[in-house]
């Protein structure tokens, strides 16, 4: 653990129950496996991945969202998982979420400066005077103007409107905020507003962010560093620059070659199949069904992780 960590995820397993197939019975669906991952203050953290890799899950489980099967959960080197209900409506104001659609997070009944204010109201003792100049701190902080606030969520544009979901975030000053998606449900021309406003936001108020994206392009020009995740494992983490110039993993290396703007060189890498199910993981490496490079042992052997700042899950690497 360096001395900047704010969260250590140690060895940590996620898993549910599936709704009854048409053939009845319930399966288990092994969501995250295994995940150890430290994150630094002040980082934007990248969990890269496809749909169904179980990253929205782990990031649940970071906010105590989704119920741990077992492994740790430190943040600020405190455990959030034996944490009472008291602790647990403190440690929510530390950490905040930005959903990816903000058509939905917004409650359509109330006007903006009632969804702002909500949070300081039900979280701390300050007078109405300070929670109306939190208020319009913080709406100015997103670049918008306080004349927005007597206004409801349907008369703002989608971008507008994922503007004021990250000040809701923002109001608690908390220490980290998860971002599922954040701009995957917005027009390609606001996504570059939000992404440089959540930049922004992280150099002006070093703030730690947990990017949760599909989006490789996103990650490249927002992360410092990316973990990428395959049916619940991380199967490589490293700063950003080193995973887009030296990509290790065949999985990592695959996830690349599909973004013809990252990768304008390179043969794309056509994976084999599609991703297995959750509920039926693979023996040993779990890419072994889809990967170009597999060998005989990966059909029965995990391989373990190697290397310091650039880690990676893979036996062409041992
Ligand atoms: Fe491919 Fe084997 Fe490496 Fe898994 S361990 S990624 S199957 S080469």
């Amino acid at each position: 653990m360096q001395q900047n960590t704010l969260i250590q995820i140690k060895d940590l397993f996620v898993e549910y129950e599936s709704n009854k197939g048409i053939l009845g019975g319930k399966k288990i669906i092994h969501a995250v496996n295994g995940v150890s991952l430290d994150i630094n203050k002040g980082e934007i953290l990248a969990i890269a991945g496809e749909s169904g890799c179980g990253k929205s899950t782990l990031a649940k489980a970071l906010i105590r969202l989704e119920p741990v099967k077992s492994g740790e959960i430190l943040i600020n080197n405190k455990s959030i998982l034996s944490l009472e209900k008291n602790e647990l409506k403190n440690f929510r104001k530390q950490a905040q979420m930005v959903f990816q659609n903000p058509y939905a997070s917004l409650n359509p009944k109330m006007k903006i400066i009632d969804i702002l204010t909500e949070p300081l109201e039900i979280n701390t003792d300050f007078s109405k005077k300070e929670i109306t100049d939190i208020v319009k701190e913080k709406i100015q902080l997103v670049g918008l103007d306080e004349s927005c606030l007597e206004l409801y969520p349907h008369e703002f544009s989608g971008g507008q409107r994922q503007r004021i979901a990250i000040a809701r975030a923002l109001m608690l000053n908390p220490e980290f905020i998860l971002a599922d998606e954040p701009v995957s449900a917005l027009d390609v021309s606001i996504q570059a507003q939000i992404i440089n406003l959540l930049k922004e936001l992280k150099t002006k108020y070093n703030l730690t962010i947990v990017l949760i994206t599909h989006d490789m392009s996103v990650i490249e020009y927002l992360a410092d560093r990316v973990a990428v995740m395959y049916l619940g494992e991380i199967v490589e983490s490293a700063k950003t620059s080193e995973i887009f110039n030296t990509p290790l993993h065949p999985y990592t290396k695959a996830l690349l070659s599909s973004v013809p703007q990252i990768n304008s060189k390179n043969k794309k890498i056509l994976l084999k199949g599609d991703l297995p199910s959750p509920a039926d993981l693979p023996k040993g490496c779990k890419f072994h069904t889809r990967c170009p490079y597999v060998m005989e042992k990966c059909k029965n052997c995990k391989p373990s992780e190697k290397g310091i700042s650039h880690k990676v899950k893979c036996f062409l690497y041992e």
